[in-house]
């Protein structure tokens, strides 16, 4: 079958894949991931295209005529509880021309059976990008589904939840040539083009805010990931932005994985990982391999809310994985969530001069939302701080955003937007990223960026 994998337009620039869906809060833009991991799959055994509307910036019409050229039988689509009422305004017109859609996000990460009975389009809603639900799908193999909502023949609504204790998964190798070779963004990347890698899948961690804890986790063999690289490289791409959640949660394969990059000595990347697996002989480990900027999760200066929040680690870990990566030569970004329901002006406060005295190098603000299907939806919705029906979120803090105990939404996204101006417009700091840059391409990248993100945070 011809197969179109599909990011669709819309009125933002929206981030939709691994069930995470928002504005994007500066000028990037990735790889969806879903769809990398899909293309190596699907194109098992289809004929497949790629169409991402937000690489390409394309508006519903002008992407309305490329899927029509392309002519798919089937459409596999992202979607987004940020973009929701667009998506599903697109994609009902793409199944009134006759096209099965399957569709994938977190939207449908809770409650699919409502979606699907609301949304006579929609044909199944995927619940794992990195299974072979799509295939046995269209094979009309049913009876093989794993975790997956679809409607039968007869009509009814089938759903299909199997626990997710694996502990590693395959897929054939991502089709990185089938996406636009232009149009994304990452002001991280040492150099241009760059590609978005993934080399496990979820996350072991419990915190309760975050929905990639919600899918298990399992990791892709070496050999399997190295194919991928290597292919890659062969098609001149030697900068990778690892979407794995948490690099280096299984030791000893972390530090194979690293030798191999260490090896091959021609990739630089980014990834992402924990303050408390951020140990000196992985940091080592990854600094040989190319790794040139640590994403770490700092989330709050706030033990208390750490903790309350199944975090695992306090904010004396923090500094410790800070100073650490910084030995190893290591550019840090801090991620943070900002809006949880006892986040107050002082908490906010704390949490800024935390960033400050770690002297990070980027700073990551990320509004909590009530994510679907994570614990703390479940309680934003037993506070009053979120309504069922309110269906669109945005983690990106440009529009959906709760109240917390003691401020409201727009006195919590003013405090956010004063966080940011305080913590990137500082002299010393400017004059530090300058320094930093190496060459021209990083500075462009740099300075797109980091105009994007006062512009979004300036009142
Ligand atoms: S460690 Fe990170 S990715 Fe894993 S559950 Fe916690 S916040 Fe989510």
């Amino acid at each position: 079958m011809r197969v179109l994998l599909l990011n669709p337009p819309g009125r933002g620039v929206y981030i939709r894949d691994y069930f995470c869906s928002k504005t994007t809060k500066s000028n990037y833009l990735f790889h969806p991931v879903d769809l990398v991991v899909l293309s190596g799959t699907l194109a098992s055994e289809h004929e497949v295209a790629v169409l991402d509307c937000m690489a390409e910036g394309l508006a519903p019409r002008d992407a309305r005529r490329r899927i029509d050229a392309l002519d798919p039988a089937v459409v596999v689509s992202l979607v987004g509880s940020v973009s929701w009422d667009e998506d599903r305004a697109f994609l009902a017109e793409l199944a009134a021309s006759g096209r099965r859609v399957l569709a994938i996000g977190d939207v449908l990460h809770e409650d699919a059976v409502r979606r699907l009975a609301e949304e006579p389009w929609l044909e199944a809603a995927l619940d794992d990008f990195a299974n072979e639900d799509a295939l046995r799908l269209l094979r009309g193999a049913t009876d093989e589904v794993t975790n997956a909502t679809f409607r039968a023949p007869d009509g009814s609504i089938v759903v299909r939840d199997a626990p997710r204790g694996a502990r590693e998964f395959r897929v054939p190798r991502p089709r990185h040539e089938l996406f636009p070779r232009r149009g994304y963004r990452f002001s991280f990347a040492r150099t241009t083009p760059f590609a978005t890698v993934l080399t496990d899948y979820g996350c072991p961690y419990p915190c309760t805010f975050c929905v990639i804890g919600t899918l298990g986790f399992r990791t892709r063999p070496v050999a399997d990931v190295l194919e991928e690289l290597d292919a890659l490289r062969a098609d001149g791409v030697r900068e990778v932005f690892f979407m794995d959640q948490t690099f280096g949660v299984r030791r000893e394969r972390a530090l194979e994985l690293c030798a191999a990059l260490e090896a091959r000595g021609d990739l630089s990347w980014t990834a992402f990982t924990r303050p408390d697996r951020a140990d000196d002989a992985l940091l080592a480990a990854m600094a040989r391999a190319g790794c040139h900027t640590l994403i770490l999760g700092v989330e709050s200066a706030s033990d208390e809310l750490l903790a309350r929040y199944r975090k695992g680690y306090t904010a004396d870990a923090v500094v410790g994985a800070f100073e650490r990566a910084r030995r190893h030569g290591l550019r840090t970004v801090g991620t943070f969530i900002v809006g949880l329901p006892e986040e107050s002006a002082a908490s906010l406060e704390a949490t800024l001069e935390l960033a400050l005295a770690l002297e990070m190098d980027f700073m990551s603000l990320n509004v909590a939302v009530p994510r679907f299907g994570t614990p703390f939806r479940t309680e934003a919705l037993a506070l009053g701080l979120a309504r069922p029906e309110e269906l669109v979120m945005d983690q990106g803090g440009a529009s959906a955003t709760l109240p917390t105990h003691t401020l409201d939404r727009a006195e919590m996204l003013r405090l956010k937007r004063r966080m940011v101006r305080r913590f990137y417009l500082r002299p010393s700091y400017l004059w530090r990223r300058l320094r930093g840059v190496r060459g021209l391409g990083e500075l462009g990248r740099q300075l797109g960026e980091g105009w994007a993100l006062v512009r979004r945070n300036l009142t």
